[in-house]
């Protein structure tokens, strides 16, 4: 199995079956976020313990792209504090964009969001859940638009 095969399979993987998908309450901040070009919406609910994610749920309708980026957020935050999520929202960036030549080996199961780099369209369908997963540490109640 070749690295786009498996990089395949963990996207379809969360696509079908999301983790931590659901609303999570009470919950001690939650943003919107929506993706136009594409008709994404997601809400990120966070459980925070200072500057540490104790907890973090998203719900919402997207395409496979946005829903398995979402999963796959949700269970590589969870347990960080902000100054960590920070770096791997970088990493992440850097990867979706193509800065990065191959994923750090940080980003875990991440790096199967690098073969988005392949269409830059599904770019923003990807970043929506880290825009919101901010907007909520930021405890912005606006809904968030990514441009
Ligand atoms: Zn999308």
């Amino acid at each position: 199995m070749d690295l786009k095969d498996l990089y395949r399979d963990v996207i379809l993987d969360h696509n079908r079956q999301p983790r931590n998908f659901g609303p999570l309450s009470p919950a001690d901040a939650s943003a919107d976020g929506h993706n136009p070009l594409c008709g994404d919406r997601l809400t990120v609910y966070l459980r925070l313990d200072g500057d540490t994610i104790r907890d973090v749920h998203f719900d919402g309708k997207g395409c496979a792209i946005s829903v398995a980026s979402a999963s796959l957020m949700t269970e590589a935050v969870k347990g960080k504090d902000r100054r960590a999520i920070a770096n791997l929202f970088e990493e992440v960036h850097a990867t979706l964009t193509g800065d990065a030549a191959t994923p750090p080996a940080s980003l875990g199961k991440l790096a199967a969001l690098s073969g988005v780099r392949e269409f830059p369209a599904r770019v923003k369908c990807a970043s929506l859940c880290w825009h919101t997963l901010n907007a909520a540490l930021a405890h912005e109640c606006a809904p968030v638009t990514t441009e």
